[in-house]
């Protein structure tokens, strides 16, 4: 039984709904709450108290006997805002009571017991299907019991808090076996079936093959991630209808592609027809991965349809990602979701520790100091191409004169790559100036490091000659004084000594500064690497304090 305790006229209406959604599990103790809270202790298995948490904890006190047999403590406060699991977070089932409250009446659960706060992933959002005892393994993570991991080979998941040995398992496996009692079994994308289909070849006996033979190879038909087969078969019903009943992708290649795959069990009959000596193992088999089961013809006569099947090697997940110019509100969502999906972490030290306290436990963090990008990106793609869920992280938008690049020059396609775009610089800065990219504008880093001052001075002019507002990115360090002064004089050469300059220091970081100027009284001692500085083009002003680009003449006039 749960009991309801609440003092308020806020508190007893979110306490009848708890009420109205649990006729038969709770009970409303009205009265005075010293008396409630005392009586509910010795009555229930539970409580919500609509109550503060230090009057809760005053009245419990005298009460509590030892974490076996007290009851869960749940307080909500009186906005409904939170739902505190207060006591008994575990053994009393505060914490699954605090969130079934904060679900109830939508108050966000507070759980403070370590293995809850960490956020640990729910075994359904790990990108797998699925399947077993989900509901006790979650819970065993939950409370810290012991897990293990079983993985038959690497996939992308994220960190997870298990041990060596346990009465709990995850396995994450292609073969067709059946969940234990305290199991789990995660179904990785790992096997690739190519068949081959006479024309006219029935739905019923390509799909009744490709079931067979996985099940006669002990293998599980969820772990398919696609068929496989021929271009000249691409439209052929059977092996369509049969790609749609398993829910899969159909691939298919030209005859030319599958006729150099070199395969067990070549034979005349393709090659007569569809022009290569062998359809469903070259098919699977093209991909790469290792060949589980040879060809095999359907038991019908005369047999319409082939298949063979291939497992291929767990597929590493890079996703590049864009931190911000540094504010915690200013890391989208997804960045922040992609971080806790990663169990490897690549960066830079001084990006790592922005986010270090978003980072799931265990997440592997291989993190290096300034100029080691090339080692950065290809430990980043290393670590993907072995099976991991790796994310590469650079501030700002990991995409501009980041680490996107140099990481994707890497990146064959046997990983997938995922990219989260952030908010660079010239948006950060632009916001706080005013609106300075109202109108067309270029990004330029003025770093002669990897680019020769010649090109880069052949963009300055070109953005000079095309009117276009100009953000300069690298502007200037203690060992390269000289670009920034001689950008902005070529850009004098075509816009008023009076063109208004933003230079914005530390975008949103706690010491952040800005200061409009003009071309003409910029000084340029006042810029430094933390730095990007915004020059404005022909119509830009300076309204109120504040930097603005016109979108255009002709539209101020109205005509859009
Ligand atoms: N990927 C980053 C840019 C990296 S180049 C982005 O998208 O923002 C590094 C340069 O970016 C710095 O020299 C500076 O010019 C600029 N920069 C990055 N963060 C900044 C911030 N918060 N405020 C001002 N300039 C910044």
């Amino acid at each position: 039984m749960i009991g309801l305790i609440s003092a308020t006229v806020a508190g007893a209406a979110a306490r009848d709904r708890l009420a109205a959604a649990w006729p038969d599990r709770s009970r409303v103790y009205e009265g005075p709450v010293g008396d409630a809270v005392r009586a509910a202790f010795v009555e229930c298995e539970q409580l919500v108290c609509f109550l503060a948490t230090g009057a809760v904890v005053r009245l419990l006190a005298p009460l509590l006997a030892g974490k076996a047999a007290d009851p869960g403590v749940v307080c909500v406060d009186e906005g409904g805002r939170f739902a505190v699991s207060l006591v008994g977070g575990h053994g009393g089932g505060a914490n699954e009571l605090a969130r079934e409250v904060g679900g109830l009446i939508g108050a966000e659960p507070v759980v403070t017991t370590a293995t809850d706060a960490v956020g640990l992933p729910g075994l359904d959002t790990l990108g797998f299907p699925f399947e077993g005892a989900v509901a006790t393994v979650s819970r065993a993570l939950l409370d810290g019991e012991p897990v293990v991991l079983e993985a038959e080979s690497a996939w992308p998941l994220p960190p997870l808090p298990t041990a060596p040995q346990g009465p709990y398992t995850i396995r994450l496996t292609d073969r067709d076996v059946e969940p234990g009692e305290r199991e789990v079994l995660l179904r990785p994308p790992s096997l690739v079936v190519g068949v081959g289909a006479s024309k006219g070849a029935p739905v019923d006996e390509v799909l009744g093959l490709v079931e067979d033979t996985l099940q006669d190879a002990g293998l599980s038909v969820r772990s398919v991630a696609e068929l496989a087969t021929v271009d000249a078969k691409s439209e052929e019903p059977g092996v369509v209808g049969a790609a749609e009943r398993l829910g899969v992708p159909l691939v298919t290649y030209p005859a030319e592609r599958l006729a150099a795959v070199d395969v067990p069990n070549p034979s005349a009959a393709p090659l007569a027809a569809v022009g290569t000596p062998s359809v469903a193992e070259a098919a699977a088999l093209l991909g790469g991965g290792e060949l589980l089961v040879p060809k095999r013809k359907s038991g019908a006569r005369p047999a319409m349809a082939t298949c063979a099947v291939v497992r291929r090697p767990g597929r590493g997940r890079l996703a590049v990602v864009g931190l911000g110019p540094g504010a915690r509100d200013l890391l989208t969502p997804r960045a922040r979701a992609e971080l806790r999906r990663a169990s490897v972490l690549v960066g830079l030290d001084q990006y790592v520790d922005q986010i270090r306290d978003l980072l799931r436990p265990g997440t592997r963090i291989l993190e290096s100091g300034l100029g080691a990008e090339e080692e950065r990106a290809r430990t980043a793609v290393a670590e993907a191409r072995k099976g991991h869920a790796v994310a590469l992280i650079g501030s700002g938008d990991a995409g501009v004169y980041a680490m996107a690049s140099p990481a994707l020059a890497e990146a064959s396609d046997d990983i997938d790559v995922v990219g989260v775009p952030g908010v660079t610089a010239a948006l950060a800065a632009g916001a706080i100036l005013g609106a300075p990219l109202g109108h067309d504008h270029v990004s330029i880093s003025l770093s002669d490091l990897h680019t020769p001052w010649e090109v880069i001075e052949r963009r300055v002019r070109a953005a000079a000659e095309a009117d276009l507002v100009v953000t300069f990115y690298n502007p200037r360090s203690r060992g390269r004084d000289w670009q920034l002064p001689k950008a902005l004089a070529i850009l004098a050469d075509h816009r008023e000594p009076t063109t208004p300059v933003g230079v914005v220091r530390n975008a949103s970081r706690a010491d952040e500064s800005s200061r409009l100027t003009t071309l003409a009284a910029l000084d340029p001692q006042t810029v430094d690497m933390m730095t990007v500085v915004t020059v404005g083009n022909t119509a830009t002003r300076e309204i109120a304090g504040r930097m603005v680009t016109p979108r255009g003449y002709r539209w101020q006039e109205g005509d859009r």
